[in-house]
């Protein structure tokens, strides 16, 4: 099919495969990093953005989101979903997709798979996060709960920070073994754990990443020591959290999007008004990250729309030029604007 990026009517869409192959030119690391810088530009713009926490669909089984977001030129969402107990039933727990529009016309101009996106972005903003939170030489992370995010996680860090060694833990061993073998040719140093204490053993980052629609209490006041960096991002939805009181209590926080994550992160458990740092105030050098060797910060990560904006951009940035995409005639678009019905005849 011939590709017709440039007419109106016609969306460029970028689909699994398609997906795969881009980020395969780019390299996941070099995507992850690039993106990193994308996303730290638009939080240096914040008050441009129209902000407003994600549009929830609960269910006892899990969620179904809506995350929009504008900068007053480009629109744009993510449907996003996370069903824990989809794993066990060989689906994936979080699946997505996501669309860009122009605010001028509301025609959309780029419609993509995000559940790989997903994971590289989540990963990004980790990593960009981390460069500003963790501490100076870190070069070992504990990597807890080793599902789909994880080898993202993984390599953003590697890329973005320097990590150097991974300890791995997840409840699952062969989710342990899957991470380790997809990360065996990266370069990294990889040690599998058989408990949470033991990937936490000399690591200055600690990554989170489980799924359970739960309170549960991956990380507690004992396993934690002074100066750490904390990336904690599966608790992320109402009544799922993984990091109890004691420990949060211990760290600054630091967040995306207060109004969302009060509601969804691991803060959820404290009261409203409990203080938190804005990591767009940090990125632009308003507020300090990092003030002590010895303090510990914790990024409640729950994923805020304008990181899926960036995301979107940066891909429609990216398949220009490429054949990285199919042409979808989504639009209905008649030559004379008031004679839609005129479609149907002839
Ligand atoms: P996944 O189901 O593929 O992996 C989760 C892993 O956690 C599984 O391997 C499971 O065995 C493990 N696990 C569960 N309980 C554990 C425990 N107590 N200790 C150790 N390991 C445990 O899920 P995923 O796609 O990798 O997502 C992980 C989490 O990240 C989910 O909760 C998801 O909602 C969240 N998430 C957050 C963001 C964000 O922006 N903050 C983005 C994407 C996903």
């Amino acid at each position: 099919m011939e590709l017709k990026f440039s007419e109106q009517a016609y969306v460029p869409f970028v689909s699994v495969e398609n997906m795969i192959r881009l980020v395969k030119k780019i390299g996941a690391r070099r995507f992850m990093a690039e993106l990193a810088d994308v996303i730290e530009a638009d939080f240096k713009r914040w008050e441009l953005f129209d902000k407003t926490p994600r549009v929830a669909s609960h269910s006892d089984v899990g969620v179904i989101e809506l995350m929009p977001t504008s900068d007053g030129e480009t629109y744009g969402f993510k449907y996003v979903n996370g069903h824990p107990k989809n794993a066990n039933e060989g689906l994936q727990t979080v699946t997505a997709f996501g669309l860009l529009a122009r605010v001028d016309t509301g025609y959309p101009i780029l419609l993509t798979e995000m559940t790989l996106l997903t994971g590289l972005r989540t990963a990004a903003m980790s990593g960009l996060v981390g460069r500003h939170l963790a501490p100076k030489g870190a070069d070992t992370m504990a990597m807890i709960g080793n599902g789909a995010q994880s080898e993202f996680q993984c390599l953003a860090f590697a890329e973005i920070c320097g990590i150097k060694n991974v300890r791995l833990y997840d409840i699952a061993p062969e989710a342990t073994r899957k991470c380790a073998k997809n990360l065996s040719q990266a370069g990294i140093n990889v040690v599998t754990c058989t408990t949470p204490e033991e990937s936490m053993e000399g690591a200055q980052v600690i990554t989170t990443c489980t799924a359970d629609k739960r309170n549960a209490t991956i990380l507690t006041g004992n396993m934690v020591g002074d100066g750490v960096h904390i990336n904690a991002i599966g608790g992320d939805c109402p009544g799922k959290t993984e990091i109890a009181v004691d420990v949060i209590k211990r760290s600054d926080v630091f967040v995306e999007f207060p109004p969302q994550t009060r509601v969804e992160g691991d803060i959820q458990q404290l009261p409203e008004d409990y203080p938190v740092n804005e990591l767009w105030q940090v990125m632009r050098g308003d507020i300090p990250g990092r003030t002590s060797d010895g303090q510990i910060t914790m990024f409640d990560s729950v994923g805020f729309a304008v990181e899926d904006f960036s995301a979107l951009n940066y891909v429609l940035a990216k398949i220009k030029g490429t054949d990285f995409f199919d042409s979808l005639d989504m639009l209905a678009d008649p030559t004379d604007p008031r004679n839609l019905y005129g479609m149907l005849l002839d």
